[in-house]
């Protein structure tokens, strides 16, 4: 009974979060610039920061995460850390020869008002930045917000100052990705290759996160969408943004800044999900789609009809992100499965909306909130209140699947405690046949050690 003083009993409280389902704006804009190639993430604040960063995202990768900080002091935290990171681009470049620094913020630096736009036109000026290489910068203050906004602060910096318009035109969609695993952008790349539509996907963390084991240690890996990628986006016919949280701001600034109109729609986990990525893909490439991708689609739902009789009325608990939550919900009912509880330490106003409109109907029942109180105790009381048949969320989750004796399937980020969360697609028919097995596997797994004796199939 780990989490023992969890009470039923549901009190109103204003201040306080216990076990938030978040984490802080600036791990998801280290992890969005990681997905640029050659580039190097910096944290603009204390060492503590930026080692907690880091270490959030090696403990879930198991990756080395590369970045730099402009290591506040007693000094700078009061006069400002103008000076730290002027020191720091010059090192940077020097020692560490990236061709882009990503600079974010923390809340130390925010707090004192360090002007970004200012420090790095003051490191221009003094000849700090070599020619052919570039300093781009976001805030990313973490009392507001999530990782979810420091990512899509990111991404809206690589438009604001890499995406350029010229005359040129090109026939290829901007492939805008909201936080996904590596192996779903490798499979997003996939399916686009199969369609045969051009494609530019940014970020693309696949070959940076995952790279392969080779003996020679690579400060920059070959992985990661270039520059010259970046640039060509402001040329591209049409944006498809992933996810409305990560890559909505993205979009905006695009189409502001180099007229590419966009559609954004869920991250394509799932049925439905893919079923509309994929028509978008068509129809913005001006392709078929072709009979290997419908294959994949049939193959997924013949699993799914052949073991619906498992899915059915099962009662789900769900806690993470909202651009993964939303699709995945469409997934279980899909499978006639019920999300009664659904909670993201996000804040915002689509998930609230998106929740509506999927379960007021086929779950009436269903209790799901985002943003400040949205935590994992509060989700806990609930499955308190009336259990549930299945767990769906990051490592943080297994406490409340121990004490409840509830099965559990880890998802989202961090998944700390084992191997394989970015192994495999969760995304296309692909990913959604992965889902199916993955959800049935600890379903059956746990009918299997806990039913009567005489209740135990070998067949199922
Ligand atoms: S001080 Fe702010 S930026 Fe730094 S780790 Fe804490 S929440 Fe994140």
């Amino acid at each position: 009974m780990l989490l023992r003083h969890t009470t039923a009993k549901e009190v109103d409280r204003k201040a306080l979060t216990v076990n938030p389902a978040k984490t802080c704006q600036p791990v998801g804009a280290m992890y969005a610039a990681l997905g640029l190639h050659g580039c190097l993430p910096h944290s603009h604040g204390s060492q503590g920061c930026c080692a907690y960063h880091r270490s959030a995202l090696t403990r879930h990768f198991k990756e080395p995460v590369v970045a730099s900080t402009s290591s506040f002091s007693e000094g700078s935290s009061v006069f400002g850390g103008s000076a730290n990171l002027l020191t720091a681009i010059e090192t940077i470049f020097t020692v560490y020869e990236p061709d882009v620094i990503a600079v974010h913020t923390t809340c130390l630096s925010e707090t004192i008002g360090d002007d970004l736009n200012q420090i790095v036109s003051k490191a221009k000026e003094d000849g700090k930045i070599p020619d052919g290489k570039r300093v781009i910068y976001c805030n990313t203050p973490s009392y507001v917000g999530s990782h979810i906004t420091g990512y899509s602060n990111q991404v809206a910096a690589f438009i604001k100052f890499f995406s350029t318009s010229t005359p040129k035109k090109r026939n290829v969609i901007n492939l805008i990705a909201g936080w996904m695993e590596p192996s779903d952008m490798r499979e997003l790349k996939r399916i686009a290759k199969v369609m045969e539509t051009r494609t530019i996907l940014f970020p693309d963390m696949s070959g940076v996160m995952d790279s392969p084991l080779t003996g020679k240690y690579d400060i920059y890996p070959k992985g990661g969408t270039t520059v010259d990628e970046m640039i060509a986006t402001g040329d591209s016919k049409f944006s498809i943004g992933m996810g409305t949280y990560c890559t909505q701001d993205a979009c905006i600034k695009l189409e502001n800044k180099c007229k590419v109109k966009f559609e954004v729609m869920e991250i394509p986990i799932g049925l439905k999900a893919t079923d509309r990525f994929i028509m978008s893909l068509s129809r913005h490439g001006n392709v078929p789609v072709p009979d290997s991708i419908t294959d994949e689609r049939g193959r997924l739902l013949d699993l799914i009809a052949d073991n619906s009789k498992y899915f059915y009325d099962k009662r789900v608990a769900l806690f993470g992100d909202p651009d993964t939550l939303i699709p995945l919900v469409e997934f279980l009912l899909t499978l006639d499965m019920k999300p009664v509880y659904i909670v993201t330490g996000t804040p915002g106003k689509h998930f609230d909306e998106a929740m509506t409109e999927m379960l007021k109907e086929r779950v009436p029942e269903a209790k799901f909130r985002s943003g400040e109180g949205a935590d994992m105790f509060r989700l806990h009381q609930w499955i308190k209140q009336e259990s549930v048949d299945l767990l769906i969320g990051n490592s943080y989750g297994k406490y409340i699947a121990r004490d409840e004796n509830i099965p559990f399937v880890r998802f989202g980020f961090p998944v700390v405690d084992r191997p394989g969360s970015n192994s495999f697609p969760h995304v296309g028919y692909v990913g959604a046949i992965n889902w199916v097995t993955k959800l049935l596997d600890v379903i059956l797994d746990h009918q299997d050690r806990t039913c009567a004796e005489e209740k135990v199939e070998l067949v199922m």
